[in-house]
């Protein structure tokens, strides 16, 4: 970083932007800033360095199953070595390929979804507003440089350590830093001696957040040279969380690892026992065997392929505008259960235009859509055009937008409420100019909390005064006035009475309503207006503001319901405002339409919220705060709670919420921190959109569950009942005739092949398999429920039992003995058709495996990939049956039409089976 040769705490500002060589009014340029970019690094802590490659191939091959094989391996070269090393270990380097293979695809696994996350990242970098070139600018936080001028405002991100030359009621939240909960105010004094980070009031920290107020500051300090870059190897350590789905996958791959050991060690030992191996080779042969099925048959790449599942989900939901933080909230997602969501903006287009103006003297209305300031303010009463002009003077001046005419498109920047003021000003003849004679002197900002702002400006006559908009029932507290036919009148509880009623009758024809006020006397100087001085106002009048709700609004809730997903309104706005929007998207119906107030939520204890949140589906009038005990009142019922947030203050109630859904639009940094996503559109059918993707990524960590533990259930069988039933099926004769001493069903390698080799590109594509049947027709995955459950349980059992069945009747047929007699095959060809027929199986067995209880043939083509995965397997089988130096590996012959055509018909016995099943259970079901 550049050295500044000034202390930036003790030091004068102009002092330490001079050593820095900035200009605090114009901030660097934008060459300038590149070049320090570029000299000094980017703004970022140092992060892990990459894993490099042999670690990752060593983590691959840390696995005792994996050491184990290969222990196995070596003590069969070893055998063969004894024996006078006669032609080549083929098993033993067998086994070494695959296990070489599946490190290749382990790594590649792993890369994509490492992949993932960085892209993800990428999308959620932190962002800072700087000055360059004089201009306000939005840039990347990794790209401010020392000397950059930073702006800061509410909600925002601190992205660097800066010394603040300007503050106006600047807040900045350090417990990120310092611990310290409270707010800090920042003022930019210089302050001597050795002050702890805590009382540096003068410097912002990279980290910590704005929260109110508003600052100027240089960056003194980047990267590894902030504070936090001090304590950053500290902060290195937070781990992501598994989650409950994870710790079960978990949880079962290290049960059935147990159980397949078990049964190859019974499979061992029942070799051992009925074939009483001769040499060692046979001993060796024995292990190997044994230790093979365990490696294929423990599911110990479970995990793995879960990640992949995950990334490649989160990649579909960021194409759609819904950016996930953490590969994990997207299985969340799916299970939620309710989705608490703002109003405006959300729900509503954000697209303000004023339609009515109420007086005490009467009605007003304005012509013309949308920004273009292009309209007539009508009225038949002369007293209401003059007080409807006062109104919106006050309402443009109180006010922190922009309208600006950008070839020939009238664009906003700042609150669309406060533009809509801009816009309607244009209305009303010769008042725009007006305006701008005005000269702004002190403010009290907007905020959810105060729900109100007001400004102290001078006119071009050189008076002073107080201009208030907020929402009418909470800024007619503050006044003791109301403008009436031009005179103040003095505001009793009849007055105020009525014209809260006028107010109730725009929210009833879902108005957004907005009061406006003034005060011409008792003004105090500008750097003593604070809020208390928000009082004895004089009440011109309310507007009725239009924010038509989105297009897709009504058809995402209904989805959302329909999905068994409440859909919960919390707003800032009027109750009745609320309740007519909510209505109108069917949020609630017509019969059930009770609204719970802030005030309301506030007075509640919080069994009593917990019982009303039950049933109340729009909250009006909330403050941020309230959002945390609404999240809380939800969760204890048990509901899986997203909820949706733009201001700083939403950071809390995100934090808890099982998904906190930020703006990516309106949204400040602060919110984006705190939640699980964000919403790249603000819309919220984006958010229903991606609940149904988080379903379809459950579903599809279902199908390959069930895929892969019905596939390594169905090979142990055969292997179990192989040796167990080798006697009856003519195994034992037919390895007397070929002089073989140990008869077993399958080899290790082929066993290897099975599973390392032609289940992997099938298990991965039904894993992206896209959406079947009607992801959105079931209610929520509870969080109490099991992933691998009893129906899961049933196919995983029916199919292993069944491809056993399948395998050993094969083995029966084209054996000269055994039950069905009449073969005439040697046992090299014979495996060889068990071998084939057992990947058929499990090829069949994928197409089950994309539904419980849907047929398969329910949008068979839709999974292009998955048809060349099996495609692939078919290619693959033919290849280790047909080619010669593969046959020799594999210990396979070469098969004619006959064997090829029973084994493809027997194994499709694994579809129909499962097709009768799922025929039966939805017979007994209906
Ligand atoms: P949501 O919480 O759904 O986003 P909201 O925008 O109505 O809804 P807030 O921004 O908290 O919520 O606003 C609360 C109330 O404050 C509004 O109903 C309005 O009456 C008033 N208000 C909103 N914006 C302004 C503003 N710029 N100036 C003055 N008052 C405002």
């Amino acid at each position: 970083m550049t050295e500044t040769q000034v202390d930036p705490i003790a030091g004068r500002t102009d002092e330490i932007a001079a050593s820095l060589h900035v200009d605090v009014e114009q901030g660097l340029t934008q060459q300038e800033a590149a070049r320090r970019l570029e000299t000094y690094g980017a703004n970022e802590l140092a992060g892990k360095p990459p894993v490099p490659l042999w670690r990752r191939i060593v983590e691959q091959l840390n696995d005792a199953l994996v050491i184990l094989l290969l222990a196995a391996a070596a003590v069969s070269m070893a055998a063969w070595a004894l024996e006078g090393a006669q032609g080549i270990p083929v098993e033993a380097l067998v086994v070494v390929a695959v296990v070489i293979f599946n490190v290749v695809i382990g790594i590649f696994e792993e890369s994509k979804a490492a992949d993932a996350v960085a892209a993800l990242a990428e999308m959620t970098q932190a962002q800072s507003v700087v000055l360059r070139d004089g201009q306000n600018k939005l840039i990347h936080a990794a790209d401010l440089v020392s000397g950059d001028v930073l702006i800061l405002g509410e909600g925002d991100q601190v992205g660097a350590d800066a010394r603040l030359f300007k503050a106006s009621s600047l807040r900045v939240a350090e417990a990120a830093l310092t611990g310290e909960s409270t707010p800090v105010t920042k003022s930019p004094e210089p302050l001597s001696g050795n002050v702890a980070i805590g009382d540096r009031t003068n410097m912002v920290f990279r980290g910590t957040a704005v929260t109110g107020g508003a600052g100027r500051a240089i960056v003194t300090g980047t990267g590894m040279s902030t504070e936090i870059g001090n304590i950053a190897t500290m902060l290195d350590q937070t781990e992501e969380e598994d989650t409950p789905l994870q710790r079960e996958i978990d949880g079962v791959s290290k049960l059935l690892g147990r159980v397949v050991i078990a049964i190859a060690l019974i499979i061992m030992i029942t070799i051992a026992i009925v074939q009483t191996p001769e040499s060692a080779s046979d001993w060796v042969t024995i292990l190997l065997l044994g230790v093979s099925l365990a490696v294929a048959a423990v599911p110990e790449g479970l995990p793995a392929i879960l990640s992949v599942v995950l990334a490649l989900g989160v990649r579909r939901m960021a194409e759609r505008n819904a950016v996930v933080k953490k590969l994990n909230s997207a299985e969340t997602l799916g299970s939620a259960s309710v989705i608490c969501t703002d109003k405006t903006g959300t729900l509503t287009q954000n697209e303000m235009t004023i339609k009515e103006i109420v007086t005490s003297s009467g009605r007003a209305t304005l012509s013309g859509v949308g920004y273009a300031p292009e309209g007539e303010l009508e009225s038949s009463s002369l007293a209401v055009v003059e007080e409807s002009r006062a109104l919106l003077e006050a309402g443009a001046l109180a006010n922190d937008a922009q309208l600006n005419n950008r070839d020939g498109r009238w664009e906003i920047t700042g609150d669309p409420t406060d533009a809509a003021f801009l816009t309607a000003v244009g209305k009303a003849p010769g008042l725009a100019e007006q305006i701008t004679k005005t000269e702004r002197l002190a403010d009290v900002p907007f905020s959810s909390e105060r729900k109100m702002m007001s400004t102290l400006h001078r006119n071009a006559e050189g008076d002073v005064m107080i201009l208030a908009k907020g929402a009418p029932d909470v800024l007619l507290e503050h006044c003791s006035e109301v403008l009436v036919d031009g005179q103040h009148v003095r505001l009793d509880e009849d007055r105020k009475a009525g014209l809260l009623s006028q107010v109730e009758e725009l929210t009833a024809k879902a108005y957004r309503t907005l009061g406006v006020a003034v005060r011409a006397s008792d003004i105090p100087a500008p750097e003593d207006y604070d809020e208390s001085c928000e009082r004895d106002l004089v009440y011109i009048g309310v507007v009725g503001i239009i924010d038509p709700p989105r297009a897709e609004a009504a058809v995402a809730i209904e989805e959302a319901h329909r999905a068994g997903i409440r859909v919960v309104m919390i707003t800032g706005d009027h109750p009745e405002t609320a309740r007519r929007i909510a209505r109108d998207l069917g949020i609630v119906s017509d019969e059930d339409d009770s609204v719970m107030v802030g005030h309301e939520i506030e007075e509640a204890s919080e069994d009593q919220l917990q019982e009303l949140a039950r049933d109340i589906s729009v909250y009006a009038r909330v403050a941020p705060e309230h959002k945390l005990r609404i999240v809380d009142a939800l969760q204890a019922e048990g509901q899986v709670v997203a909820m949706t947030g733009d201001g700083v203050n939403d950071a809390p109630a995100l934090k808890s919420a099982d998904i906190g859904i930020a703006m990516g639009i309106t949204g400040t940094e602060v919110t984006k921190d705190a939640a699980k996503m964000v919403l790249g559109d603000d819309n919220f059918a984006t958010i229903v959109a991606a609940v149904r993707e988080g379903r379809v990524i459950f579903d599809n960590i279902k199908k390959f569950l069930r895929y892969l533990l019905a596939s390594n259930m169905g090979e142990v069988l055969t292997m179990f009942f192989g040796v167990v039933l080798m006697g009856v099926i003519g195994l034992t004769e037919a390895a007397d005739a070929a002089g073989v001493h140990l008869a077993l069903p399958l080899l290790a390698t082929q066993i290897l092949w099975i599973n390392l080799v032609t289940d992997t590109g099938p298990a991965l594509a039904v894993g992206v398999d896209p959406e079947i049947g009607d992801v959105m027709g079931n209610s929520p995955r509870s969080s109490k429920d099991k992933v691998i459950d009893g129906a899961m349980w049933r196919t995983i059992m029916t199919t292993g039992f069944t491809m056993a069945f399948v395998c050993l009747l094969t083995m029966d047929l084209w054996l000269p003995a055994g039950l069905i007699s009449g073969g005439t095959d040697d046992l090299t060809t014979v495996r060889t058709a068990v071998f084939t027929t057992l990947v058929f199986c499990n090829l069949f067995s994928v197409l089950n495996a994309r539904s419980a209880t849907l047929s398969a043939f329910n949008g068979i083509g839709s999974n292009k990939l998955l048809w060349g995965a099996i495609l692939l397997g078919v290619v693959l089988q033919v290849a280790v049956v047909e080619i010669p130096f593969l046959q020799e590996a594999f210990g396979t012959a070469s098969l004619d039409l006959a064997h090829w055509g029973v084994a493809l018909g027997l194994s499709s016995l694994v579809l129909w089976v499962e097709e009768g099943r799922k025929l039966l259970s939805s017979r007994t079901t209906r």
